[in-house]
């Protein structure tokens, strides 16, 4: 019998990552690239087209990709077809993404926020039920949130639900991508620590700031303001499951156990507080490709193409 796989690709400010799921979740072929050598002319929705099918080509793939599905750091409309607003890829905003590589590859397509794939992923590595409130938050350079209902993250009226890195913080004043000031995402993310190294860490490289100055109270707000963060979304939703992670808590010596505590000392007692189920996930370079693959065989098996293509 042959092997049916999904094309998933997690395209990124800097690197992007292709792979050929199979029906295991288990990934072949696996690619990560500049998005440079990718995007190299003027029209980017012609220039993926034409990496995907040398990519298809090169490995063979050509009579065995039952779909593709991609995964951008990105707002998407609700229908999940275009890319609204996406700072970091923003020559990606506006194409009809899925129309045109639908078009030329007559397969489905399926395009998603990166952090709903990394969800799927997660999901799976730990064995987690669909069944339930899930909601994942991942602190990278930004904030990304996703809330999960039954396997399905929550999607919101324009498909802007799960922007937990925006929540207005009193008393600040920070310039936000989004066009706001005082949001979140600017002293809990990446971004501060970034700040850090270049305004008082001036001879810290940024993947040491932990291991240096772990214990300064700089850095002891800063996860305290990570975890009223997750807290704020266990006191609204009182989800069955938590997953903590990205970049930032994956750093060398972050301090797990002070962030464990601090969002226990935030949540409301005794419930949501007593049964609480936090887990942190590790960062891989395959997560958000697989979790693609993942995402787009569930929409398979919703729209009953299923049977037909083995999964
Ligand atoms: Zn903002």
């Amino acid at each position: 019998m042959q092997e049916h796989y999904i094309l998933g690709m997690d395209i990124g400010g800097t690197h992007f990552r292709i792979g050929a799921v199979d029906r295991r979740d288990q990934v072949h072929v696996f690619r990560k690239v500049s998005v440079k050598k990718v995007f190299h002319s003027k029209d980017p929705l012609e220039d993926l087209k034409e990496y995907l099918a040398d990519y298809m080509e090169q490995e063979g793939l050509r009579e065995s990709v039952d779909a593709i599905s991609i995964g951008f750091p990105a707002v998407l409309n609700r229908e999940r077809t275009v890319v609204l607003q996406a700072p970091n890829v923003s020559y990606m905003e506006n194409l009809p993404v899925v129309d045109s590589l639908k078009r030329c590859f007559d397969i489905p397509v399926y395009i998603d926020r990166d952090v709903c794939m990394a969800v799927h992923y997660d999901m799976r590595q730990l064995g987690l039920p669909e069944k339930g409130i899930l909601i994942g938050c991942y602190f990278g350079t930004g904030i990304g949130n996703v809330i999960c209902m039954d396997g399905r993250p929550l999607l919101g009226k324009d498909g802007a639900a799960g922007e937990l890195g925006h929540i207005p913080v009193p008393g600040r004043s920070e310039p936000c991508g989004c066009g706001n000031t005082g949001c979140m995402e600017n002293i809990a993310g990446g971004k501060y620590l970034a700040k850090l190294c270049a305004e008082v860490y001036l001879n810290t490289p940024i993947s040491d700031i932990f291991t240096k100055h772990g214990q300064d109270s700089q850095l002891q707000d800063f996860v305290d303001r990570i975890a009223m963060t997750v807290a704020l979304e266990i006191n609204i939703l009182n989800p069955d499951y938590v997953l903590v992670g990205g970049g930032v808590t994956n750093m060398k010596d972050f301090p797990l156990p002070l962030l464990t505590e601090k969002i226990h000392s935030h949540v409301r007692k005794p419930y949501p507080d007593k049964s609480l189920q936090l887990f942190f996930t590790e960062d891989t370079d395959v997560k958000c490709v697989v979790g693609a693959g993942i995402r787009a065989r569930n929409a398979l098996k919703d729209t009953d193409i299923a049977g037909g293509l083995q999964f």
